[in-house]
């Protein structure tokens, strides 16, 4: 597995990359609501990328239709699975919308009999990839848009030998590193603003958000979600 030499020095450090998050997306939900604030929360993520991601030697290898990663255990936070659900809504045939909670509440029944060891490795298709690719690309979760790698060979890997756990990622460092500091900031602006900041399991957030309209009423108004 190959780390990029030259992506550290092009992110900048940790906990200032998470202050500045918290405080734009403070100001946006005071200003504008959630749906608004998570909108340029993920722009501002997916700028800060690609800015990482133009540095890279050698460059990143992910690309459309390589989709070893959507096979591995997404965590979520309760503002991105009320995005995504209004995003199927929209854009999903009902046919295609009941489709994806049969997949969804099937793969968090999968998941929740196992240890979390063993879904590390459960090696079960995200309910979102069709013909190896995302068919929400525009509202996938922080933590999909976290993940880059540098070397396919890694990612292919864990895939195929799901139970080995060590095999080393080829993840870049510094788009995880910041990344995960976006997150963190845009996830402490949610709670500090009231809303339930507890990350949940796509599958199982998924099948409840799609099948309770209530959930997304409790999240606005302050309450867990996820009941
Ligand atoms: S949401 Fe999209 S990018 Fe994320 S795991 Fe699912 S298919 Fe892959």
């Amino acid at each position: 597995m190959t780390h990029s030499r030259d992506a550290r020095p092009a992110a900048a450090p940790f906990a200032e990359i998470t202050q500045r998050e918290d405080a734009l997306v403070r100001a946006d939900l005071k200003a504008h609501g959630w749906p608004r604030a998570l909108a340029a929360s993920q722009q501002r993520q997916d700028a800060m990328a690609g800015l990482i991601a133009s540095t890279l030697t050698p460059p990143l290898a992910c690309k459309a239709g390589c989709a070893w990663c959507c096979h591995f255990k997404v965590e979520v936070r309760p503002e991105e699975v009320f995005q995504i659900v209004g995003h199927v809504r929209a854009k999903f045939s009902p046919a295609r919308q009941q489709a994806l909670y049969d997949t969804a509440s099937r793969n968090a029944a999968t998941l929740q009999a196992l240890t979390p060891t063993q879904q590390l490795s459960a090696n079960l298709p995200c309910p979102f990839l069709q013909d190896s690719q995302c068919s929400i690309h525009a509202v996938r979760p922080a933590r999909c848009r976290t993940l880059h790698a540098t070397d396919v060979a890694g990612c292919q890997q864990a895939y195929e030998e799901p139970q080995n756990l060590a095999i080393p990622p080829s993840l870049v460092p510094a788009l995880v590193l910041t990344g995960e500091a976006h997150l963190q900031g845009a996830r402490q602006a949610f709670a500090e603003a009231g809303y339930d900041d507890g990350a949940q399991e796509l599958n199982a957030a998924l099948a409840v958000a799609l099948a309770d309209g209530r959930a997304k009423r409790r999240f606005e108004k302050g309450k867990k979600a996820f009941v």
